[in-house]
Protein backbone atom coordinates (compact mmCIF):
# COMPACT_ATOMS: atom_id res chain seq x y z
CA UNK A 1 0.00 0.00 0.00
CA UNK A 2 1.04 3.68 -0.72
CA UNK A 3 -0.59 6.30 -0.08
CA UNK A 4 -1.03 9.43 -2.20
CA UNK A 5 2.14 11.27 -2.92
CA UNK A 6 2.13 14.82 -0.96
CA UNK A 7 1.39 17.57 -3.01
CA UNK A 8 3.41 19.41 -5.14
CA UNK A 9 3.54 22.76 -2.73
CA UNK A 10 4.11 20.51 0.59
CA UNK A 11 6.99 18.46 -1.42
CA UNK A 12 8.18 21.50 -2.93
CA UNK A 13 8.67 22.83 0.61
CA UNK A 14 10.67 20.21 2.05
CA UNK A 15 12.99 19.94 -0.49
CA UNK A 16 13.35 23.60 -0.06
CA UNK A 17 14.21 23.57 3.68
CA UNK A 18 16.86 20.70 2.92
CA UNK A 19 18.24 22.77 0.01
CA UNK A 20 18.72 25.53 2.59
CA UNK A 21 21.04 23.61 5.07
CA UNK A 22 23.24 21.67 1.87
CA UNK A 23 26.39 23.97 1.94
CA UNK A 24 25.77 25.34 -1.65
CA UNK A 25 22.10 26.81 -1.11
CA UNK A 26 21.18 23.90 -3.37
CA UNK A 27 21.00 19.87 -3.62
CA UNK A 28 19.86 17.51 -5.00
CA UNK A 29 21.27 14.02 -3.46
CA UNK A 30 20.79 13.14 0.17
CA UNK A 31 22.43 9.95 2.11
CA UNK A 32 20.23 9.61 5.48
CA UNK A 33 22.61 7.66 8.23
CA UNK A 34 20.43 5.78 10.79
CA UNK A 35 21.36 3.92 13.48
CA UNK A 36 18.33 1.56 13.31
CA UNK A 37 15.84 0.54 10.67
CA UNK A 38 12.99 3.04 11.99
CA UNK A 39 14.88 5.68 13.28
CA UNK A 40 14.49 7.29 9.49
CA UNK A 41 11.19 7.63 9.58
CA UNK A 42 11.39 8.98 13.24
CA UNK A 43 13.04 11.62 12.00
CA UNK A 44 12.23 12.38 8.16
CA UNK A 45 9.79 9.94 7.32
CA UNK A 46 7.82 12.36 5.62
CA UNK A 47 9.84 14.73 4.13
CA UNK A 48 11.67 11.80 2.61
CA UNK A 49 8.87 10.86 -0.30
CA UNK A 50 8.89 14.92 -0.30
CA UNK A 51 12.46 14.55 -2.05
CA UNK A 52 11.70 11.70 -3.88
CA UNK A 53 8.85 13.77 -5.32
CA UNK A 54 10.66 16.54 -6.37
CA UNK A 55 13.44 14.46 -8.55
CA UNK A 56 15.77 13.88 -4.95
CA UNK A 57 18.41 11.40 -5.38
CA UNK A 58 17.89 9.49 -2.04
CA UNK A 59 19.71 6.79 -0.08
CA UNK A 60 19.43 5.89 3.05
CA UNK A 61 22.33 3.16 5.05
CA UNK A 62 21.78 1.86 8.80
CA UNK A 63 24.51 1.20 10.78
CA UNK A 64 23.38 -1.82 12.79
CA UNK A 65 20.80 -4.65 12.06
CA UNK A 66 18.33 -3.97 14.53
CA UNK A 67 18.45 -7.15 16.24
CA UNK A 68 19.92 -6.39 19.86
CA UNK A 69 22.31 -9.66 20.61
CA UNK A 70 20.31 -9.86 24.56
CA UNK A 71 17.03 -11.26 23.23
CA UNK A 72 15.42 -9.70 26.26
CA UNK A 73 16.29 -6.26 24.96
CA UNK A 74 14.06 -7.46 21.70
CA UNK A 75 11.04 -8.53 23.55
CA UNK A 76 8.74 -9.31 20.28
CA UNK A 77 11.49 -10.96 18.38
CA UNK A 78 13.36 -12.63 21.50
CA UNK A 79 12.35 -15.69 20.16
CA UNK A 80 14.03 -15.69 16.88
CA UNK A 81 18.02 -16.27 16.12
CA UNK A 82 19.59 -12.25 15.34
CA UNK A 83 20.17 -13.13 11.92
CA UNK A 84 16.26 -13.93 11.45
CA UNK A 85 15.52 -10.51 13.99
CA UNK A 86 17.18 -8.60 11.74
CA UNK A 87 15.54 -10.16 8.16
CA UNK A 88 12.46 -8.97 9.79
CA UNK A 89 13.29 -5.66 10.75
CA UNK A 90 14.89 -4.85 7.55
CA UNK A 91 11.18 -6.46 5.72
CA UNK A 92 9.54 -3.94 7.91
CA UNK A 93 11.75 -1.23 7.07
CA UNK A 94 10.90 -1.83 3.14
CA UNK A 95 7.23 -2.35 3.52
CA UNK A 96 7.70 1.60 5.58
CA UNK A 97 9.36 3.20 2.71
CA UNK A 98 6.87 1.83 0.39
CA UNK A 99 3.84 3.20 2.19
CA UNK A 100 5.90 6.44 2.16
CA UNK A 101 6.49 6.24 -1.17
CA UNK A 102 9.91 5.40 -1.83
CA UNK A 103 11.12 2.42 -3.42
CA UNK A 104 13.34 0.24 -1.18
CA UNK A 105 15.24 -1.30 -3.75
CA UNK A 106 16.50 1.51 -5.25
CA UNK A 107 16.86 4.39 -1.82
CA UNK A 108 18.14 1.45 0.74
CA UNK A 109 22.20 0.69 0.96
CA UNK A 110 22.79 -2.43 2.69
CA UNK A 111 23.37 -2.18 6.14
CA UNK A 112 26.60 -1.78 7.83
CA UNK A 113 25.49 -4.94 9.88
CA UNK A 114 26.92 -3.83 13.21
CA UNK A 115 24.71 -5.68 16.38
CA UNK A 116 22.65 -3.56 17.54
CA UNK A 117 23.21 -2.31 20.46
CA UNK A 118 27.54 -2.34 19.78
CA UNK A 119 27.99 0.69 17.07
CA UNK A 120 29.94 2.45 20.29
CA UNK A 121 32.41 -0.51 19.75
CA UNK A 122 32.77 -0.52 15.75
CA UNK A 123 32.72 3.35 15.66
CA UNK A 124 36.15 3.45 13.97
CA UNK A 125 35.56 0.83 11.13
CA UNK A 126 31.83 2.46 10.52
CA UNK A 127 33.74 6.41 10.32
CA UNK A 128 35.37 4.30 7.54
CA UNK A 129 32.88 2.57 5.71
CA UNK A 130 31.05 6.24 5.66
CA UNK A 131 34.10 8.33 4.49
CA UNK A 132 33.93 6.01 1.44
CA UNK A 133 30.61 6.45 0.78
CA UNK A 134 30.94 9.68 0.63
CA UNK A 135 34.70 9.87 -1.29
CA UNK A 136 32.73 7.56 -3.86
CA UNK A 137 29.26 9.43 -4.05
CA UNK A 138 28.91 12.94 -2.03
CA UNK A 139 25.60 14.06 -1.34
CA UNK A 140 24.38 17.65 -1.37
CA UNK A 141 23.78 16.16 2.40
CA UNK A 142 24.11 14.29 5.11
CA UNK A 143 20.97 13.42 7.31
CA UNK A 144 21.98 11.84 11.09
CA UNK A 145 21.50 11.73 14.49
CA UNK A 146 22.43 14.15 16.89
CA UNK A 147 24.33 13.78 19.81
CA UNK A 148 22.30 13.54 22.45
CA UNK A 149 22.91 10.54 25.03
CA UNK A 150 19.30 9.20 24.00
CA UNK A 151 20.70 5.87 22.64
CA UNK A 152 24.05 4.85 22.54
CA UNK A 153 23.95 3.15 18.77
CA UNK A 154 22.40 7.00 17.81
CA UNK A 155 25.60 8.79 19.54
CA UNK A 156 27.88 6.37 17.83
CA UNK A 157 26.54 6.87 14.37
CA UNK A 158 26.57 10.70 15.12
CA UNK A 159 30.40 10.00 15.89
CA UNK A 160 30.88 7.88 12.86
CA UNK A 161 29.20 10.69 10.61
CA UNK A 162 31.50 13.48 11.50
CA UNK A 163 34.78 11.42 11.89
CA UNK A 164 33.76 10.37 8.27
CA UNK A 165 33.35 14.03 6.87
CA UNK A 166 36.42 14.91 8.88
CA UNK A 167 38.20 11.80 7.67
CA UNK A 168 37.07 12.37 4.00
CA UNK A 169 37.49 15.61 3.44
CA UNK A 170 34.78 15.94 1.50
CA UNK A 171 32.81 19.38 2.12
CA UNK A 172 29.29 18.43 2.98
CA UNK A 173 26.41 19.68 5.32
CA UNK A 174 25.81 17.32 8.27
CA UNK A 175 22.16 17.93 9.29
CA UNK A 176 20.76 16.09 12.25
CA UNK A 177 17.25 15.18 12.58
CA UNK A 178 15.40 14.63 15.77
CA UNK A 179 15.64 11.11 17.50
CA UNK A 180 15.13 11.08 20.91
CA UNK A 181 16.51 12.13 24.40
CA UNK A 182 15.87 12.88 27.75
CA UNK A 183 13.79 15.19 29.26
CA UNK A 184 15.73 17.83 31.39
CA UNK A 185 14.74 17.06 34.85
CA UNK A 186 11.77 14.42 34.36
CA UNK A 187 11.76 10.91 33.40
CA UNK A 188 10.05 11.38 30.32
CA UNK A 189 11.92 10.83 27.03
CA UNK A 190 11.62 13.98 24.12
CA UNK A 191 11.28 13.45 20.91
CA UNK A 192 11.13 15.61 17.56
CA UNK A 193 13.03 18.12 19.43
CA UNK A 194 17.14 18.85 20.13
CA UNK A 195 18.28 19.30 23.54
CA UNK A 196 17.81 22.55 24.92
CA UNK A 197 21.36 24.90 24.68
CA UNK A 198 22.54 22.54 21.48
CA UNK A 199 22.10 25.21 18.80
CA UNK A 200 22.26 24.68 14.78
CA UNK A 201 25.38 25.74 13.48
CA UNK A 202 24.13 27.47 10.63
CA UNK A 203 21.61 30.31 10.13
CA UNK A 204 18.91 27.93 8.62
CA UNK A 205 16.85 25.94 10.77
CA UNK A 206 13.43 23.83 9.59
CA UNK A 207 10.74 23.24 12.21
CA UNK A 208 9.51 20.58 10.41
CA UNK A 209 5.57 21.16 10.65
CA UNK A 210 4.10 18.49 9.10
CA UNK A 211 0.49 18.96 7.40
CA UNK A 212 -2.30 16.45 7.94
CA UNK A 213 -1.53 13.97 4.61
CA UNK A 214 2.00 14.00 6.44
CA UNK A 215 0.63 13.34 9.47
CA UNK A 216 -0.71 10.57 7.69
CA UNK A 217 1.93 9.15 5.75
CA UNK A 218 4.26 9.50 8.36
CA UNK A 219 1.98 7.62 11.07
CA UNK A 220 1.29 4.46 8.11
CA UNK A 221 5.14 4.12 7.77
CA UNK A 222 5.45 3.91 11.84
CA UNK A 223 2.58 1.21 11.66
CA UNK A 224 4.35 -0.37 9.08
CA UNK A 225 7.17 -1.73 11.90
CA UNK A 226 5.00 -4.28 13.18
CA UNK A 227 7.14 -5.30 15.52
CA UNK A 228 8.71 -2.21 17.16
CA UNK A 229 4.40 -0.94 17.34
CA UNK A 230 4.68 -0.78 21.03
CA UNK A 231 7.88 1.60 20.99
CA UNK A 232 7.02 3.83 18.69
CA UNK A 233 3.21 4.33 19.63
CA UNK A 234 4.50 7.09 21.96
CA UNK A 235 6.21 9.06 18.49
CA UNK A 236 4.08 12.11 17.45
CA UNK A 237 4.05 12.73 13.40
CA UNK A 238 3.65 16.86 14.30
CA UNK A 239 6.84 17.32 12.90
CA UNK A 240 9.98 16.11 11.33
CA UNK A 241 12.75 19.35 12.58
CA UNK A 242 16.22 19.52 10.89
CA UNK A 243 18.92 21.39 11.77
CA UNK A 244 22.61 21.68 10.69
CA UNK A 245 25.00 19.81 13.06
CA UNK A 246 26.46 21.59 16.19
CA UNK A 247 30.44 21.02 16.04
CA UNK A 248 30.63 18.38 19.15
CA UNK A 249 33.01 17.81 21.25
CA UNK A 250 31.92 14.08 21.91
CA UNK A 251 34.69 13.48 24.54
CA UNK A 252 32.37 15.67 26.94
CA UNK A 253 28.39 14.71 27.75
CA UNK A 254 26.19 15.57 25.41
CA UNK A 255 24.10 17.55 28.40
CA UNK A 256 24.25 17.75 32.34
CA UNK A 257 22.50 15.24 34.35
CA UNK A 258 21.52 11.29 33.49
CA UNK A 259 21.20 10.56 29.77
CA UNK A 260 18.24 8.57 28.48
CA UNK A 261 20.20 5.38 28.06
CA UNK A 262 21.24 5.17 31.18
CA UNK A 263 18.20 5.05 32.63
CA UNK A 264 16.90 1.79 30.24
CA UNK A 265 18.34 -1.43 30.88
CA UNK A 266 20.94 -1.39 28.06
CA UNK A 267 23.67 -1.18 30.51
CA UNK A 268 25.31 0.97 29.17
CA UNK A 269 26.57 4.58 30.89
CA UNK A 270 28.01 7.89 29.21
CA UNK A 271 31.25 7.44 31.03
CA UNK A 272 32.13 3.64 29.02
CA UNK A 273 30.84 5.52 25.67
CA UNK A 274 32.89 8.60 25.65
CA UNK A 275 35.86 5.88 26.90
CA UNK A 276 35.66 4.38 23.89
CA UNK A 277 35.06 7.67 21.89
CA UNK A 278 38.08 9.43 23.16
CA UNK A 279 40.03 5.88 22.03
CA UNK A 280 38.68 6.01 18.52
CA UNK A 281 39.57 9.70 17.93
CA UNK A 282 43.66 8.52 18.42
CA UNK A 283 43.16 5.91 16.04
ZN1 LIG B 1 17.26 4.14 16.92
Amino acid sequence: MSLDPPPRAVAQEHACALERLALSGEGSSVLVVAAHPDDETIGVGAMLGSLVAMGWRVHIVHVTDGAPRDPSLRPTLGRLAPSEAAAVRRSELAAALRVGGLDPDVVLLPSLGVPDQEAALAMVEVARALSQRLVTSPPSVVITHPYEGGHPDHDSVAFAVHAAARVSGVPVRIAEMSSYHAASGRQEVESASFVPGSESSCAARHDGLLDVRARRRKRAMLDAFASQVDVLASFGTLAEPLRCAPAYDFTRPPHPGTLNYERLAFGWTGDRWRELARAALKT
